[in-house]
């Protein structure tokens, strides 16, 4: 069945060699943000139909998993030839269903463009070790295979380059792959599996489930999933490690963040303030390696929060849909926008300052919501403490590094740190103690390219092998290790291995 003319469609199910249209009484709602107009719907799959599409991905498995590497390399090739090809119109999909701007959908797409040629070098990555003679006459090596059935489970902030961090990997590595998509941006994964399909990927090698909670479920606990990614907020990805490590799969589950950038007293204040704004409100703050906490030392806090108030005062706010002329665009839902709101009366509330308040008329119904920026925070407030996704930026001041590096300590996440300093002695120690798994010198948004692994720390990520880089060719192969001795003929058969005891 299909959607009439009158109703908004549903968003398709790739299952096996056929894109489905699945007509349910439960879907979610997608949003344009910047005109708050719906879209398009997301059915949530039951765990029936779920069982169907991991199905269709086993059945896939054996022919992928013989073709050779080099093959399934050329479909990266043809893969990242098409994402060029659609460039614009890809970030054109990010905007309409996420909201941030043109520019910022642009530079999400080319991230994951990287992450498709990192996957079409996996010929070479995907080699093996070897040792001639490690026993008389003995050889050894060790080998990568696939895992089986790979699911990607993603959030909606980056609705393009959250599932290429994945499925290329996968896919490449000998792996069938499941999507399952943030129920709220499904649309630009499911462009990315047409043109995989147009690449010339063989049917059922990628699929696409939608839906909540009972789809996630269902493939977190299905026999015949080997292995979950996931990227989403702490406490699902927390319950998503805990499910699927029980259930015997491997899991890599990255968490939400709140990262601190620390400004000292030497710092190019010119420089830092474009940089922490960029980090605050650049996608309206709904970013997992987005600034949230400024630690300003010393004077710093005096000399860079005017300056950082009259800079993100100045941001053009509004629709980003077709807009170039805009510096930050919606923030993905009404609810959303409120509850980022609510934290700037739960800030005063608690005896902070709220230097600039986001809250203004804006016109039309899109869910727009000016930056923030909230002074004179206690590490021990709210504000402080959790992650509010959203374009608010607080500020704790300290005397000292070593009182800001002592706030890392105490922070439930791990995942992105910055320092803005000119000294190199400063920089070093906040590089060696500062707690968290990627950190920045000068660099507002230290978010590591494909080839480096996405190295969230403490609740900011649950698992052993991160995302990207070489630690994902990890995760989505197991290894074989092959001992071959050949006899002369007529010489015994005995194994010296096992004789000498090893
Ligand atoms: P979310 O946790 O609400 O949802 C993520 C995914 O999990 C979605 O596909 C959703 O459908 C699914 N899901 C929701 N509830 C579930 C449940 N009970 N069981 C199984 N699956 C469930 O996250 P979001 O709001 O879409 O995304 C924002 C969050 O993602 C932020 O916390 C952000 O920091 C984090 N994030 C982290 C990284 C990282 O690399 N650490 C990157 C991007 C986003």
């Amino acid at each position: 069945m299909t959607a009439t003319a009158t109703q908004t469609p549903f968003v398709p199910v790739l299952s096996g060699s056929s894109w489905q249209t699945v007509e349910t009484e439960n879907f979610t709602e997608v949003f344009n943000p910047s005109t708050g107009e719906v879209i398009a719907r997301t059915p949530h799959l039951s765990a029936e139909q779920t069982n169907d599409v991991v199905a269709a991905a086993k059945a896939a498995l054996p022919a992928w998993r013989e073709t050779p590497v080099v093959e399934r390399a050329r479909v990266m090739f043809r893969y990242r030839a098409l994402m060029e090809q659609h460039f614009e119109e890809l970030a054109a999909l990010v905007t309409r269903e996420h909201g941030k701007t043109l520019a910022e959908a642009r530079a999400e797409v080319n991230r994951g463009v990287e992450m498709v040629e990192f996957a079409a070098g996996l010929p070479s990555l995907m080699m093996g070790e070897t040792l001639p003679n490690i026993a008389r006459s003995v050889d050894a090596e060790a080998v990568k295979h696939p895992v089986g059935v790979c699911v990607g489970i993603t959030p909606y902030n980056f609705p393009n380059m959250v599932p290429l961090w994945m499925f290329p990997v996968a896919i490449t590595c000998g792996n069938t792959f499941i999507l399952k998509p943030s129920e709220k941006v499904p649309l630009s994964a499911v462009r990315l599996a047409e043109l995989l399909l147009e690449a010339g990927l063989p049917e059922g090698v990628m699929n696409v489930a939608h839906g909540d909670r009972v789809c996630a479920e269902t493939l977190l606990t299905h026999p015949d999933v080997a292995a979950i990614s996931f990227v989403g907020s702490t406490p699902i990805a927390k319950a998503i490690y805990e499910t699927g490590t029980k259930h015997g799969k491997r899991v890599q589950a990255a968490g939400g963040a709140k990262n601190h950038l620390i400004v000292m007293p030497d710092a190019d204040q010119e420089q830092t303030v474009k940089a922490l704004s960029a980090s605050a409100f650049g996608c309206a703050g709904q970013r997992c390696m987005a600034g949230s906490l400024t630690v300003a030392v010393g004077e710093a806090g005096d000399a860079v929060v005017p300056k950082l108030v009259d800079y993100a005062g100045a941001m053009r706010v509004g629709p980003s849909d077709g807009n170039e002329n805009v510096d930050m665009g919606p923030v993905i839902r009404n609810d959303h926008r409120e509850r980022v709101a609510s934290y700037l009366d739960i800030a005063s509330g608690e005896g902070a300052t709220v230097a600039l308040d986001g809250r203004r008329d804006f016109s039309g119904d899109g869910f727009l919501i000016g930056p923030s920026v909230v002074d004179h925070v206690a590490p021990t407030m709210r504000v402080a403490k959790e992650e509010v996704f959203g374009p608010l930026l607080s500020v704790v001041r300290v005397n000292t590094l070593e009182e800001a590096l002592a706030l890392g300590d105490d922070c439930e996440f791990g995942n992105g740190a910055v320092i803005f300093t000119r000294s190199g002695y400063a920089a070093r120690q906040f590089k060696q103690h500062f707690n968290a798994g990627m950190i920045g010198i000068n660099v507002g948004v230290p978010a590591p390219m494909a080839w480096f692994p996405f190295t969230g720390w403490n609740r900011s990520f649950f698992g052993d092998l991160h995302i990207q880089g070489t630690e994902s060719i990890q995760f989505y192969t197991r290894q074989k290790v092959t001992l071959t001795r050949w006899p002369q003929e007529g010489e015994s058969h005995h194994d010296p291995v096992w004789k000498s005891g090893s």
